[in-house]
């Protein structure tokens, strides 16, 4: 957080409403590759990081029109609010759609992927343990698992 006049770091970050996405002011804003990734027009926003005094992290993403975020799985969990635009939520063998103060969580070892809208933002925030296993990604056994499944089938990107 940026200091004030006394040097000490202002407990006020202001939010900023941009087309291209949401921003908060001295937050940075990561954008992953827009090939050779396993997400798509996925920016990630980390509005506040773990310390010993709270050890969660509060993430906030944005995916632009027709984006997806990587499909993964993971022995941590994720509570999500959807705070911009609509899209679809995968969470295990489910797809719903989901829309601006939807709640989503996602269980421990379950797949999830968040796509937006082909014509609108999907914007969330995703609140998860600071210390935390890394995501692991779909073997193409997994892949075909999953796509035996008619509601997964052509639904997933990966
Ligand atoms: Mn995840």
């Amino acid at each position: 957080m940026g200091p004030d006049r006394t040097g000490a770091p202002s407990p006020v970050r202001g939010f900023v409403h941009r087309d291209e996405g949401y921003r908060w002011n001295e937050v940075a804003v990561k954008e992953y590759p827009a090939t050779g990734t396993v997400s798509r027009n996925v920016t990630k926003q980390v509005l506040f990081e773990a310390d010993e005094n709270l050890p969660a992290e509060l993430r906030y993403f944005e995916v632009s029109p027709g984006g997806y975020s990587a499909l993964e799985r993971h022995e941590h969990v994720h509570a999500v609010l959807i705070l911009r635009g609509t899209g679809t939520a995968l969470v295990g063998d489910e797809v719903r759609p989901v829309q601006e103060h939807d709640l989503v969580y996602t269980p421990p070892h379950t797949w999830h992927q968040f796509r937006a809208a082909p014509d609108a933002p999907l914007g969330f925030l995703c609140l998860v343990n600071g210390d935390r296993d890394r995501p692991s990604r779909p073997t193409a056994t997994d892949v075909e698992d999953l796509e035996k499944n008619p509601v997964l089938k052509g639904v997933i990107r990966y």
